[in-house]
């Protein structure tokens, strides 16, 4: 069985059931260490308790956070920033970093090219041997 003194910090926080803190009381009226241990543990409680903040300030603080455009100026704003993102689209579509159809056109055209000199080399060369043969 605990010493009654043990019961403290229990009885401080409630943990204690009731016969228990019934007891405790009773230990309590006759513990000055006990007295004194309980009025510890409320000035600690207390101390860690942040003071609550003028309600002066309070208002200071919040009082941005509350001011609210009026509606017109709330859908400009919403429309200046759509048309805003339209833009800057249709100008990276417009402008943006693409290769020009020149450059793939000139590509495309020395493929090709190189392509229809190799067939058509194949096919001198398949002639010349159709024109010894017959
Ligand atoms: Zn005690």
């Amino acid at each position: 069985m605990t010493k009654p003194c043990e019961n403290v910090a229990l009885y401080f926080y409630g943990e204690l059931d009731e016969p228990a803190a019934a007891q405790f009381k009773r230990h309590l009226a006759g513990c000055a260490r006990c007295q004194k241990e309980l009025l510890f543990l409320q000035h600690t409680q207390q101390a860690l308790v942040p003071p609550a903040a003028p309600q002066a300030v309070v208002e200071k603080v919040l009082a941005p956070a509350k001011k609210t455009l009026p509606g017109w100026r709330r859908v400009w704003r919403a429309a200046l920033a759509g048309v805003l993102v339209l833009g800057l689209g249709i100008y990276y579509f417009a402008a943006g970093p693409h290769p020009t159809l020149a450059d793939d056109g000139a590509e495309l055209v020395a493929y090709i090219s190189a392509e229809a000199d190799a067939d058509y080399q194949q096919f001198v060369s398949d002639f010349e041997v159709f024109e010894q043969q017959f």
